[in-house]
């Protein structure tokens, strides 16, 4: 087996002169440069003096130390890189155990909980250990792996991701991808002013680290970087482009998947193998509303998803249908070119304020990253942190809470605050003001980032927001139920996708020609997102409740998921087996588990209406838990779990 995965950058070499590193310290996030001096002196009492990050996540990244004690550690830091320049750069060993724990409670500002250590220093992987890696595939003969064909659908982030781990691990897979390149959503979805809404020094593969030009990327930074890793770790030679499945059928016989696909030309064929991975995404079925007339519009009609370049959208009439994640990115930029916008709100989205959002990463805070050693593990940690378990409790219900408007105290703090936030924006306009505040829980749906951009764009002269529901879409545009008709040139979904659907419109059938949508019925379920009862060997990645509202990037759960897909592997090889099925006692006590948790988070809330919900209210989409809680149970797969067979 080779080892592939690498989560060590190569450190440049600091050759700058002293009023250079002077410069550069002012861009410096205090705590992970005092964690990184830690590791460059070898000195733990660097963070036993006093000067201490507290452990508040919404607010200052710099943990509220004072601009006087931020000067304190700067000096220091000078003095402490000037002479590992002129000597060298010599490190001394990473700190111990007791060290390493000492910096994590620093740096959160708080006492790490011992079952946290591990999982927070494995993500840390300060020995350049590749955090998600399952060891317990190593120790299989290559025999016995080379025999075990996976085929592996999809080539987004997440299929990618599986190749990238397979090919490390020696066992032979096909990557059937219906698009002709890689990158998924980020492939498809090239509406104006895409981007990333997760910080990317964590929305990007633990082992492949990359200097960011930007906090959030847009769609083309991150098309280029799946598409580099692609690349660079030779997953395009597995992948057949322009190959879209249809089916996949389990045959109890052989114990074996026959996948059938189509080729653009229309030649179908079929492979076969011993397991299934489906990394299919959920995001990329555009989702039409059901609204009378729909069809009828005479001019250019298009989804956010199917974005179409080619109508000149300048002086132009536009409606857009839809204030999600995807329209609260394109309006803005389509606002500056068009006549008029008239944006069709059902419902507004919570707006978490990120001065940084759009900007480029300064280029001190690149020099930090790349020449200080250990101080961008330590900022990719604290980005990690801060968009993970911290955010949990103020999206939590409490018992017995009453108001409509948010599930406890905490996620009332929460909504007070992005209401103020809403009110500094567009408070001069209350007909505005009423329209931009949501009348649900925040993170009863994806909350969503911004610098200003959203509703300073609402703002426009020539953006109106409408909430008068649609009653039909004709030929000329749009009428509401007030009986209003918006004439418009251009109509824009930005409707979202039909994941609800998941692994459609594929036909997929398990044992006894068990059909899975059919036997989903509308309402998916799988054990751990990824394993389905009467469905042996099939995988899914990014499956059912595996989504995150507010905790963490979607790549850690993707992460998680192959190294247990390996584990699985890993067991069945190694007790001679070649099948393996999810128990239903196991995987029905998991899902009650589940909607039992779901129903404790803002978007489980009765009156809150997402795309994570199923038509019976159930919410299908999330996991309402820790990361810990995932990384842990994804570590290994429990062999009670399953009837391994074959
Ligand atoms: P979405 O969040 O599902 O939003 C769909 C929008 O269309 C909602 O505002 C919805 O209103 C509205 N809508 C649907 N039917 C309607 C109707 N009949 N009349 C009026 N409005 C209607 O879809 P999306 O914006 O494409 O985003 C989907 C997901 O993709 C996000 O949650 C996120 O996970 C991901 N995404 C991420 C990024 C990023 O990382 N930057 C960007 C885009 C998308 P209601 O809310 O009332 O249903």
């Amino acid at each position: 087996m080779t080892t592939i995965a690498k989560s060590i950058k190569p450190l440049q070499t600091i050759t700058e002169d002293d009023a250079f590193l002077e410069s550069v310290l002012k861009e410096a996030n205090i705590p992970a440069l005092m964690a990184a001096l830690v590791h460059i002196t070898g000195r733990a009492d660097i963070i036993r003096q006093g000067i201490k990050p507290n452990a508040d996540l919404f607010g200052d990244p710099q943990g509220g130390i004072t601009a006087e004690d931020q000067a304190v550690v700067r000096a220091n830091a000078l003095t402490v890189l000037k002479n590992f320049r002129d000597s060298q750069g010599k490190l001394p060993p990473v700190p111990d155990e007791k060290i390493i724990k000492e910096l994590l409670d620093f740096v959160l500002g708080a006492e790490v909980p011992d079952d946290y250590l591990e999982f927070l220093s494995s993500e840390l992987s300060l020995h350049g250990e590749d955090a998600y890696a399952q060891p317990a595939i190593r120790d299989v003969p290559n025999e016995l792996k080379s025999s075990a064909e996976v085929v592996v659908i999809g080539s987004g982030m997440s299929g990618i991701l599986a190749g990238i781990k397979l090919q490390e691990a020696g066992i032979p897979f096909t990557i059937l991808e219906k698009n002709a390149d890689v990158g998924g959503t980020w492939l498809e979805n090239t509406y104006p002013g895409c981007r990333v809404d997760s910080a990317n020094h964590t929305y990007s593969y633990s082992f492949a680290p990359k200097d960011w030009p930007q906090h959030y990327s847009p769609q083309k930074v991150l098309l280029g970087y799946f598409d580099q890793i692609a690349t660079d770790y030779k997953i395009r030679d597995y992948i057949r482009f322009n190959t879209t499945v249809q089916s996949a059928e389990f045959d109890e016989v052989s114990g074996t998947w026959t996948v059938t696909a189509t080729s653009v030309d229309g030649i179908t064929e079929t492979f076969v193998a011993q397991s299934v991975i489906t990394a299919v995404g959920q995001l990329n079925r555009p989702k039409y509303p059901d609204i009378k007339g729909i069809g009828s519009f005479d001019g250019p009609a298009f989804h956010s998803g199917r974005w179409e370049d080619s109508h000149a959208l300048d002086g132009k009439r536009i409606g857009v249908i839809g204030t999600g994640a995807s329209a609260f990115q394109f309006i803005p930029e389509i606002a500056r070119r068009a006549q008029d916008i008239v944006v069709f709100q059902r419902t507004p989205p919570w707006i978490a304020p990120r001065e940084e959002y759009h900007d480029d990463i300064p280029e001190g805070k690149h020099w930090l990253l790349n020449k200080v050693p250990f101080y961008e593990k330590w900022f990719r940690f604290l980005t990690f942190w801060r968009a993970s378990e911290g955010l949990l409790d103020s999206v939590r219900k409490d018992e017995d809470w009453k108001n409509e408007l948010s599930v406890g105290e905490k996620n009332d703090q929460l909504r007070e605050m992005l209401t103020a936030y809403i009110e500094s924006m567009v408070g001069d306009d209350p007909d505005l003001f009423d329209k931009a505040v949501p009348a649900y829980p925040p993170a009863g749906k994806r909350m969503l980032v911004d610098n200003g951009t959203w509703l300073t764009a609402l703002k426009r002269p020539n953006v109106h927001v409408i909430t008068d529901p649609i009653v039909e879409i004709n030929q000329q545009g749009l009428k509401t139920q007030s009986g209003d008709q918006y004439d418009i040139d251009i109509l824009i979904y930005g409707t979202g996708f039909q994941a609800d659907q998941f692994l459609a419109p594929m036909k997929i059938k398990g044992k006894d020609g068990l059909e899975l949508q059919e036997h989903w019925q509308g309402d998916p379920r799988a054990y751990l997102g990824m394993t389905i009862p009467g469905f042996p060997n099939l995988f899914c990645m990014y499956g059912p409740n595996t989504n995150i509202v507010v905790n963490g990037s979607i790549i850690f759960f993707s992460e998680c998921e192959m190294r247990y897909i390996l584990g699985c592997f890993a067991l069945m090889m190694k007790e001679g087996k070649s099948t393996m099925e999810c128990r239903q006692d196991v995987h029905d006590a998991y899902n009650e588990l589940i909607d039992e948790g779901n129903l404790n988070m803002a978007w489980g809330a009765p009156n809150v209406r997402s795309w994570y919900k199923n038509k019976h209210g159930r919410v299908t989409q999330n996991w309402p838990f820790t990361m810990r809680e995932f990384w842990q149970r994804t570590r290994f797969p429990n062999p009670d779990d399953y009837i391994i067979s074959g």
